[in-house]
């Protein structure tokens, strides 16, 4: 669990701002924020990647997505809408081996994305 920097702050070894806990996953703001809003939705499971999703995991992957419609909400940016990204791999941009959600909003997004 205590393998990469979210192993950690789950294992509450290190801190995090946290905005969501439940039995499945946590959600804490970015400590470097690309947008006004800017939370990851991490579960508490270690998966290294997406590539990595089971079928068995399929349900969590889903709770996940709701998890993150509810921070939107709880940040009010629900209505202007925002943007959920899963970086994957190198190409993608994860820089972290334990998958998250990106939550981003509070300003208009750019497409296509760099
Ligand atoms: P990714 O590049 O998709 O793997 O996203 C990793 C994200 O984790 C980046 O947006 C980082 O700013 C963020 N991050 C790294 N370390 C921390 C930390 N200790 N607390 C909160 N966010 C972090």
């Amino acid at each position: 669990m205590a393998d990469t920097i979210f192993g950690k702050i789950i294992a509450g070894q290190i801190p995090a701002r946290k905005v969501w806990d439940d039995e499945q996953c946590i959600a804490i703001r970015d400590i470097n924020p690309q947008a006004p809003t800017h939370v990851l939705v991490i579960p508490r499971q270690p998966i290294e990647s997406t590539n990595d999703i089971t079928p068995a995991q399929k349900e969590l992957i889903g709770h996940l997505t709701w998890v993150a419609a509810r921070i939107a909400e709880q940040e009010g940016i629900a209505a202007d809408g925002y943007r959920l990204v899963w970086n994957c791999g190198k190409d993608g941009g994860q820089t972290v081996d334990h998958i998250h959600l990106h939550v981003l909003g509070g300003r208009p997004m750019a497409w296509p994305p760099g």
